[in-house]
């Protein structure tokens, strides 16, 4: 149900009644209203999930867990238009990309479903010993009540890689997504609610990060804090959750290479680099948005990149044939347009974009931008613009190119294109990211750990990595022999 908080598996408003405007990028329009939650709202939340976990949801069956999470996967493939529909008018993005996340938030709760079933095969493992008289077992359980908080460019999909991996685990949520794009995560909860879910285990908070955010990172009820956004935003919740010593996953920003070899296949290279700069508008984490390219198939290579980018129907994410939609909101678009502002400003080239595409004047639309001439010091260069912005650089050895796709404060994602498969593998090795592509790009294992290195953050999400960071681990230590210790024994005079 859109327009309320969603706690203890009932509707509310926010105690303030204060509410969020949510507006479709594509014509700046507002369509709908969310509460802005607050310190109260939260406690409330967070107090549902205590109530339910220590109730008896972390002891809650493997099988009843893995039983929830596929009628869950069930009832998003029913939904699957409208959930569609929603995301691409809250978020933006074409139609097609945002059923694509529909369809793999089912598998994810599926696969989840599998690896909750599997659960007691990881528990009580024994440990083989170098002594005979102890036997040591170590199990896992589920962690507590933890904050699950959200960015907006792939709502469904953040909501649903935090949420089916702790309830797998057998923990409590308190969700908050973005005040950006708060509905889909709310129709994930109501649509949570008809499979079942019993009252508490999953609360949805909408609200502003200073407020519902900070009161949820604060709160002494909740055990941990998965957190997906921006580094500056990390580094404010890993303070914030100091003083309570709450466990703390970050997956946070990126400004990610793809280095492109000599010996590639172009046509098909160009189109890896597209991908990895503009799906989504760009608005990817792990998009690769500095691009290394070696200097003799340069020319070649920038004049099919710029057809290429020049060819993506760029529109309302709703029309038929659209490819690119608007950024997200206002805020970032401006931030996105100072940015290619500030690349022309620093004397980088504008190979192609940079405005508003035309026969567009609504709508926050960026036209797929690329920058050559770049150098390393330069913020189109630096820093994350998490938008349609490719900044482009040469390069002539195998070693330069991993000087400077390591020189980034971030280490989540790097792309390797070459036919060369010693080489690549050899340079994958020395790239210091979490997240490596070989002649692909931006494809997302959801079997295989996700998350970054250095600035990027820490902690792994996706398969069953991602299901240990909602697991506590214990060891049983057990003494065998049917004698005491004897350590404080007198010797016999
Ligand atoms: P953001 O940091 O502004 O916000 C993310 C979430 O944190 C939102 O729900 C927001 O309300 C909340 N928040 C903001 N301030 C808070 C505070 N002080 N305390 C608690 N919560 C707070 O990020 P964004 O603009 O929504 O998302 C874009 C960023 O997310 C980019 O940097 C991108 O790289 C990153 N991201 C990373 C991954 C990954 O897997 N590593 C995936 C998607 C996005």
């Amino acid at each position: 149900m859109s327009g309320k908080l969603f706690i203890r598996n009932e509707w509310v408003d926010a105690v303030s009644g204060r509410t969020i405007p949510c507006i479709n990028p594509a014509d700046e329009t507002e369509f709908e209203r969310v509460p802005a939650a607050g310190p109260e709202d939260v406690g409330r939340a967070v107090n549902a999930a205590r109530a339910a976990f220590d109730g008896g949801w972390k002891r809650s069956s493997p099988e009843l867990r893995g039983k929830l999470l596929r009628e869950l996967a069930r009832n998003i493939r029913a939904a699957r238009e409208r959930l569609g529909q929603l995301e691409t008018r809250d978020n933006g993005k074409p139609l097609p990309e945002a059923l694509f996340d529909v369809d793999t938030a089912a598998q994810i709760f599926e696969m989840y479903a599998e690896l909750a079933e599997q659960f007691d095969g990881w528990h009580g493992t024994n440990l083989t010993l170098p002594v005979d008289y102890l036997q040591t077992t170590v199990k896992y359980q589920p962690l507590g009540v933890v904050a699950l908080i959200t960015p907006w460019n792939f709502p469904i999909e953040q909501f649903t890689w935090k949420v089916a991996a702790a309830i797998a685990a057998g923990c409590t949520c308190v969700v908050k997504p973005s005040e950006i794009t708060s509905l889909t995560a709310l129709a994930l909860a109501e649509l949570a609610q008809k499979s079942g879910f019993p009252p508490g285990i999953l609360n949805v908070i909408t609200g502003y990060g200073s407020e519902a955010g900070e009161a949820l990172v604060n709160h002494p009820g909740v055990d941990k804090i998965s957190f997906t956004g921006s580094t500056a935003t990390g580094r404010r919740i890993m303070s914030l959750a100091a003083p309570t010593l709450k466990r703390v996953s970050l997956e946070l920003g990126g400004k990610s290479p793809v280095i492109v070899f000599d010996d590639v296949k172009i046509d098909r290279a160009v189109e890896w680099v597209m991908f990895g700069a503009f799906v989504n508008q760009g608005q990817v984490c792990t998009s690769t948005s500095r691009l290394l390219l070696h200097e003799t198939i340069a020319p070649a290579f920038l004049e099919k990149l710029k057809k290429g980018a020049r060819s993506i129907v760029v529109g309302d994410g709703r029309t038929p044939g659209v490819q690119m939609g608007p950024l997200v909101g206002a805020e970032h678009y401006r931030k996105v347009t100072d940015y290619v502002a500030a690349g022309v400003r620093e004397g980088a080239e504008l190979l192609t974009g940079g405005g508003m595409p035309s026969g567009l004047n609504r709508g926050y639309f960026l036209e797929p931008t690329i920058f050559t001439n770049v150098e390393p010091h330069m913020s189109v260069w630096r820093d994350e613009i998490f938008g349609p912005v490719l900044s482009v650089k040469t390069f002539r050895t195998e070693e330069e190119a991993i000087a400077l796709a390591n020189d980034t404060d971030y280490g989540l994602a790097a792309t390797v294109l070459s036919e060369d498969t010693d080489r690549a593998e050899r340079v994958i090795d020395q790239i210091d990211a979490g997240i490596t592509w070989q002649n692909c790009n931006q494809m997302v294992v959801m079997q295989a750990p996700w998350g970054g290195m250095k600035k990027s953050g820490f902690g792994r999400e996706l398969g069953r990595w991602g299901m240990e960071a909602f697991l506590e681990i214990k060891q049983r230590t057990r003494w065998l022999p049917d004698a005491g210790l004897g350590w404080y024994q007198q010797p016999v005079p």
